[in-house]
């Protein structure tokens, strides 16, 4: 017998809707609820790892990520002034030698992919809708839902991102995610090479990811000293300050940031947060997936990755163990070192970067997590 017929997950993200998906391939019963009724996430471009597109081969859509996104083999990496310093050709992730090293898209793109695909499989979404409250006993959790529904199941996913409201139900004591000290800027460009580019700079690094064949996006990190907000209307100002050492194509974007129309460059800033929870992930009927859990900052472009990952562990375990809690406790298990790499190198290379460090222990740190990302989950 299976050892759940029907699940609730919660939060229509990467991580939730690669859930449905998997477990759909089960017979799984899923009813999917996300909270923003357009179901879109923001208009940024987002890298797509090796590892990640052999998690996406599993889901079964990375045809279509590389139909309508980006991809590469090589990096460019560049002197401040965008001279090629050298060209590096990117390993393969174990197992996935037919697929390119990388890749990238923009993140409404990835969400419309996995969004039909979820649907495809037969999940029951619903959109505008969250729950207000959850209980459980031993057979099953009672959901009332915010348009006044009502549902039980035999679990419940909360996979609603870095800011869960799940989670207050399976650690109550958990005081939210930490702010990381730097600040993501990230904008929408004309793709001008084949290769993904980095530009090292004297205090700031900058980096050039295809996301389709014709556009890429320009990502910055910069050191901040608190989550304040910014009002939009100061961000190109502010992103071509922070470009301004440059030179190549960030020179050109520099002078649409400052002269042109800058509104087609799709412009996004947030403060970096994150953290780490450690296992367990669940209790009694109620399991974290995602960001609930591990939210990294974007150093090794691998948090919707390792969403992915998560997903597809936790519904493997659900459909070959004898019992829930050991499904559960496998899942996390299983997915927590993973996780945690991420996580803790990408906060290293972060550190390093805020307090202008060693770059040979960031090439270091960033080169053996991508090592040890490669091999199989
Ligand atoms: C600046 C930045 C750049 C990044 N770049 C990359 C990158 O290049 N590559 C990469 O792999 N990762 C990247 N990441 C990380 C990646 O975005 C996340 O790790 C990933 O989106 C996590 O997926 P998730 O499904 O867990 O959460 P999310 O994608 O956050 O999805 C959560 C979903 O739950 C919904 N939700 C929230 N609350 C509720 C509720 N109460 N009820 C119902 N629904 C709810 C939300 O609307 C959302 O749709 C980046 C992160 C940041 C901050």
């Amino acid at each position: 017998m299976a050892l759940v017929n029907k699940v609730l997950i919660v939060g229509g993200g990467v991580g939730g809707m690669c859930a449905a998906i998997q477990l759909r391939k089960q017979g799984v019963e899923v009813d999917l609820v996300e909270v923003n009724p357009h179901w879109a996430p923001d208009g940024a471009g987002i890298t797509i790892s090796g590892p990640s597109l052999r998690a996406l081969r599993e889901v079964g859509v990375v045809q279509e990520v590389l139909r309508r996104g980006g991809h590469w083999t090589h990096i460019d990496i560049c002197q401040a002034d965008g001279t090629v310093m050298k060209t590096v050709e990117m390993d393969h992730a174990v197992g996935a030698e037919d697929l390119p090293p990388a890749g990238g898209i923009m993140r409404p793109v990835l969400a419309d992919i996995l969004g039909r695909a979820t649907q495809e499989a037969g999940a029951r979404v619903r959109l505008g809708v969250s729950f207000s409250s959850i209980e459980q006993d031993a057979e099953g959790v009672e959901v009332a839902f915010t348009d006044g529904s009502h549902g039980r199941y035999d679990l419940v996913i909360g996979a609603d991102g870095v800011n869960s409201q799940v989670r207050k139900l399976v650690l109550p004591d958990f005081p939210g995610p930490k702010f990381s000290g730097q600040g993501s800027w990230r904008a929408v460009v004309p793709r001008m090479r084949r290769n993904s580019t980095i530009f090292m700079g004297e205090t700031t690094k900058a980096g050039l990811n295809p996301v389709s064949e014709t556009e890429c996006y320009l990502f910055v990190l910069d050191r901040r000293e608190g989550m304040d907000f910014i009002p939009p209307q100061q961000w190109p100002a502010m992103l071509a300050e922070l470009i301004g050492e440059f030179g190549g194509q960030l020179a050109e974007i520099r002078r649409t940031l400052l002269e042109g129309d800058a509104s087609g460059l799709k412009i996004l800033y947030r403060p970096l947060a994150g953290h780490m929870i450690g296992v367990p992930w669940h209790r009694g009927r109620i399991v974290l997936l995602g960001d609930t859990v591990h939210a990294t900052t974007p150093h090794l472009a691998s948090g919707a990755g390792i969403a992915i990952e998560g997903a597809l562990v936790l519904a493997e375990e659900l459909g070959r163990r004898h019992s829930l809690e050991g499904a559960l406790v496998a899942y996390a298990g299983r997915h927590y070192d993973r996780a945690r790499l991420v996580v803790s190198a990408s906060g290293r290379m972060g550190e390093i970067e805020a307090q202008g460090g060693s770059r040979e222990e960031h090439q270091r740190v960033m080169m053996h997590a991508m090592q040890a990302l490669r091999a199989p989950i």
